[in-house]
C-alpha cells in the first residue's frame, strides 16, 4: 500500500462518514436517490426495472440497438467522416476537435464577444471541459431546464443526476428560496412553482438568447441529422429562437440512420420514464427561399447551427484497444445509475464531477486518471454486475470498473481492509473466520 493509496482511502472514508449526518446534503441526497431506485425498481424486484410498458418496448429493441452501437463502433471513422460530410451539405457548421482542448478553444471562438449564454442538455459538455472553460471565462450560464434552474438556484454543487437533477429539493425549500433570491411568495406546491418559472423564463427565452449550447441525443450519419429529446419544451425555444444554436458533443452520439437516431433518443426517453413530449429533429440551420426561391438562412430559427464533433479518447480507445473502450457503445441512458448496489447505498458519494455512479467514475478516469477514480470511490463498486444484466446493450461496465481496480492495485492504491482481507484469505484459507 502506497502512501497514496493510504490518502486517497483516508478521502474517501471522510466522505462516507459524512454520511452519518442526516441533515448533510450527500445524506439528503442519497435518502432521496435511493427511494427513486427503490420507486423505479419496484422495490427488490428487478424484472420491473421499466414500467410494464417500457420494459416490453427496450426488451423489444434490445438486438437492434446492440447492433447499430457494434455497427458504430467497428466503423467509427466511415461514420463520423460521413457524418460531417453530410452536415456541411445541410448548411451546419462542423468542426471535429481532437482533443477536448480543440473544442474547448473552438467553442470559445464561436461565442465570439458574448458575455452570456443559455443551455440545456450539456452533460457532454461538461465532459469535454466546455462548463470549466466557460466558467473560467466569467461567461454567465443561464439555464433552463427547470431541475437545473433549481440547482443553480441553489447553488449546489454536488454531483446530481441528470435527469430531475433538483427533485430532491422539497416544494417548501423551493418556495423559501424563491422568496430569497426573487422576493415573491408561493404556495409551496408543484403547480405554483412551475407557474412561477413560467413565467418568467419563457419571455426570456423567446426574447432574449442569442448563443445557445445543447448536446444530442444522437446524431445520424446518413443525412447528419440531429435528434434532441425533451419534455418541458426549453430545448425546442433553445434551438429555434437563437440566433447561434452550438452542439457540443463527443463522436459517439452518431448513429448509422435517422431511424436508429430515433430510436436510441426513444429508449432514452422509456428507460428514465421521463415522457420524451417533444423530439426535434434539426437537419440545418433555419432559412426560407420564398423570396424569388433565394435561399436566406435565418428566418424565424436558428440563424446559425454550429456543431463541436470531440473526439479526444474516443479513436485512441478504439485503436488501442483500451480496457474502457467497450464504453464507447454507451448511449447514457441511466439504467446503470439505477441499479447499482453503490450508487443506492453511497448517493453521490460513489460519484464523480462528471455525474454519478459508475459511468461517471469510468470517465473521471479517462480525463484524469486512476487516482482521481479512486478517490470517487472505485472501490465502493460491489462488483455484484446488476449494471451489465440491466443495460440495454449488454455493455459490461462491471468488467471495466473491475479492470481499474486491478489497475489501481497494482499501483498499490487498493484500501487497507481489502489488502488485509485478502491477505488473511490466503493465509487461513477461510474469508468467514
Ligand atoms: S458492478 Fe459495481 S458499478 Fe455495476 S451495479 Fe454493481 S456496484 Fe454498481
Ligand atoms: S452503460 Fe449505463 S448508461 Fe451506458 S448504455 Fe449501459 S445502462 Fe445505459
Amino acid at each position: 500500500m502506497s502512501n497514496k493509496g493510504n490518502e486517497l482511502y483516508e478521502t474517501v472514508k471522510q466522505r462516507i462518514n459524512i454520511l452519518q449526518d442526516e441533515n448533510c446534503l450527500e445524506r439528503k441526497f442519497g435518502d432521496f436517490w435511493k427511494l427513486a431506485c427503490t420507486v423505479k425498481t419496484r422495490q427488490h424486484d428487478m424484472r420491473y426495472l421499466y414500467d410494464d410498458t417500457s420494459r416490453e418496448f427496450v426488451e423489444k429493441y434490445r438486438d437492434q440497438l446492440i447492433k447499430i452501437r457494434e455497427n458504430f463502433v467497428e466503423n467509427m471513422e466511415y461514420y463520423v467522416e460521413k457524418c460531417i460530410d453530410i452536415m456541411r451539405k445541410q448548411n451546419f457548421k462542423v468542426h471535429y476537435a481532437k482533443t477536448n482542448k480543440e473544442a474547448q478553444d473552438l467553442f470559445m471562438e464561436e461565442l465570439g464577444d458574448s458575455k452570456l449564454i443559455y443551455k440545456s442538455k450539456s452533460v457532454e459538455a461538461k465532459d469535454i471541459g466546455i462548463i470549466d472553460v466557460l466558467e473560467k471565462n466569467n461567461i454567465k450560464i443561464n439555464e433552463t431546464d427547470l431541475g437545473d434552474i433549481l440547482v443553480q438556484l441553489f447553488d449546489y454543487k454536488l454531483p446530481s443526476f441528470q435527469v430531475g437533477p433538483g427533485a430532491h429539493f422539497t416544494e417548501k425549500e423551493i418556495a423559501d428560496k424563491i422568496k430569497e433570491v426573487y422576493d415573491v411568495e408561493i404556495e409551496p406546491n408543484a403547480k405554483n412553482i412551475v407557474e412561477f418559472f413560467r413565467n418568467s423564463y419563457r419571455k426570456e427565452l423567446l426574447n432574449e438568447v442569442k448563443v445557445s449550447l445543447t448536446s444530442a441525443n444522437a446524431i445520424s450519419a446518413e443525412d447528419g441529422t440531429i435528434v434532441l429529446g425533451e419534455n418541458e419544451g426549453n430545448i425546442s425555444l433553445l434551438t429555434r429562437a437563437t440566433e447561434k444554436h452550438i452542439v457540443v458533443c463527443g463522436i459517439t452520439k452518431i448513429v448509422p440512420t435517422l431511424l436508429d437516431a430515433v430510436l436510441v433518443t426513444k429508449l432514452q426517453s422509456r428507460i428514465n420514464n421521463v415522457s420524451f413530449n417533444y423530439i426535434s429533429l434539426i437537419s440545418g440551420p433555419s432559412n426560407t427561399s420564398d423570396i424569388q426561391g433565394r435561399s436566406v438562412t435565418g428566418m424565424y430559427g436558428a440563424k446559425e447551427v454550429v456543431v463541436i464533433l470531440v473526439d479526444d479518447w474516443r479513436t485512441k480507445a478504439l485503436k488501442e484497444n483500451l480496457l474502457f473502450k467497450e464504453f464507447l457503445k454507451c448511449i447514457g441512458c441511466r439504467t446503470c445509475n439505477y441499479v447499482c448496489t453503490a450508487s443506492r447505498a453511497f448517493g453521490n458519494i460513489y460519484a464523480s464531477k462528471y455525474g454519478l455512479g459508475s459511468t461517471a467514475i469510468i470517465r473521471d478516469y479517462i480525463h484524469n486518471g486512476i487516482e482521481a477514480a479512486v478517490k470517487d470511490g472505485l472501490f465502493l463498486c460491489t462488483g455484484c454486475e446488476n449494471c451489465y444484466h440491466w443495460c440495454p446493450i449488454s455493455l459490461n461496465l462491471g468488467e471495466i470498473i473491475k479492470a481499474l481496480k486491478k489497475n489501481a492495485t497494482e499501483k498499490g492504491l487498493c484500501p487497507p481492509p481489502l489488502k488485509e482481507y485478502q491477505d488473511k484469505i490466503l493465509k487461513e484459507k477461510n474469508p468467514f473466520n
